[in-house]
């Protein structure tokens, strides 16, 4: 049996001292619905567990400007109910209520569900192959049955997707994530904080072990009040997205004036797509210039054996996006 230390942080100086003193076994538990299950499987097996859940970092609140900042410990489901999120960020309430079930919305939080790992079978099978997993194994999705898997920002060592919804719409919204660690605080463009696998594919973020996610901030904008987010998956609910698309247009009449593309289920990150944001911008928004920053979007896919079908879904999905934005669906 394995040994496993529980401490329950009453601050976040507390907490950043434990994870600081093991940076390598501490982990931090935030909603515990992705971590406990990789506990289970041995894929993570942290020697200490940090929880973080008394930490003061569950509101939701404006800043100056018109933005919000959510903090850490915000559960998805409040975060996707929260007014002011429907109102000036409905894409995000959308991502959040695209994903998972009403009980673990819940439990996730907003620092989980940004770092939750990827759902590649093989990277959750101890017996198989994964770079991301144990560096230098190997990838057994390369030639395995990888019809869930990324087809942009791909490698020769991983071509697992990141899983998560709600990152489609934070990449879109232009979000900064804040970072804490024992020599102070720092923030991060929500589309610099994942990284693209490499040669590292298990190098995920730019977070280091030692720190902690204190929150997101979204800023005010022009176009996120305007903003959609499309999935598609195997069931109607409680399924991972294939692909996905969170959009938001800022129009004048009928042209666009500014645009934020962000792709889901085909990126081994978040995949924010400026390729489609340039080709949108200046241009009517009708369904010709939609088809062309689709084109743009997918343009760098790499597919595999089984995920060929990816490219299309998720230019489909992204004109989809597009028009319910727009109002021309
Ligand atoms: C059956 C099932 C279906 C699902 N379907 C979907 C879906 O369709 N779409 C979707 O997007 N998601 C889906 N999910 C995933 C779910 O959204 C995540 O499990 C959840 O968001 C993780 O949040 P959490 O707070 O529980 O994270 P935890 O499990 O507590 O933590 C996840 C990781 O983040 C770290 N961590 C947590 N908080 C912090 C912090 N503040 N700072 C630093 N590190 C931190 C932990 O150490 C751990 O490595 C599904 C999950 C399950 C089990």
């Amino acid at each position: 049996m394995r040994h496993l230390d529980y401490v329950a942080a009453a601050d976040a100086n507390a907490a950043l001292q434990r994870l600081s003193a093991k940076p390598q076994e501490a982990a931090p538990i935030g909603g515990g619905t992705n971590l406990l299950d990789l506990m289970k499987l041995h894929v993570q097996n942290p020697a200490v567990l940090v929880d973080i859940n008394g930490l003061p970092l569950s509101q939701v609140r404006e800043v100056e400007g018109g933005g919000l900042r959510i903090g850490a410990l915000v559960r998805n489901s409040d975060l996707a109910q929260h007014p002011l999120v429907r109102e000036r960020y409905p894409v995000l309430s959308e991502a959040l209520l695209a994903g998972a079930s009403p009980q673990l919305r819940n439990m996730a939080t907003l620092g989980g569900n940004i770092l939750q790992r990827t759902r590649c079978a093989y990277f959750r099978d101890v017996s198989q192959a994964c770079n991301k997993r144990e560096p230098g194994s190997g990838c057994a999705a390369l030639d395995g049955y990888n019809r869930m898997h990324a087809v942009l920002g791909v490698s020769d060592k991983c071509i697992a997707a990141n899983p998560s919804d709600m990152n489609v719409a934070l990449a879109a919204l232009d979000a900064s994530v804040h970072v804490q660690g024992l020599k102070g605080e720092r923030s991060v463009p929500f589309i610099d904080f994942h990284l693209v696998p490499g040669t590292h594919p298990d190098k995920e973020s730019v977070l280091q072990p030692e720190e902690l996610i204190t929150g997101v901030t979204l800023p005010a904008s022009g176009f996120a009040a305007r903003s959609r987010y499309v999935k598609v998956r195997d069931r109607a609910a409680y399924a991972f997205a294939l692909t996905s698309a969170a959009v938001a247009l800022e129009l004048e009449g009928t042209t666009v004036k500014a645009a934020r593309v962000a792709l889901g289920g085909v990126g081994t990150k978040p995949w924010r797509s400026k390729e489609a944001e340039a080709a949108l911008v200046g241009k009517p928004a009708d369904e010709v210039h939609f088809k062309a920053a689709a084109e743009a979007a997918l343009k760098g896919a790499k597919p595999r054996t089984h995920n060929a079908f990816k490219v299309d879904l998720a230019r489909r999905t992204l004109v989809r996006a597009l028009s319910l934005t727009a109002g021309i669906a």
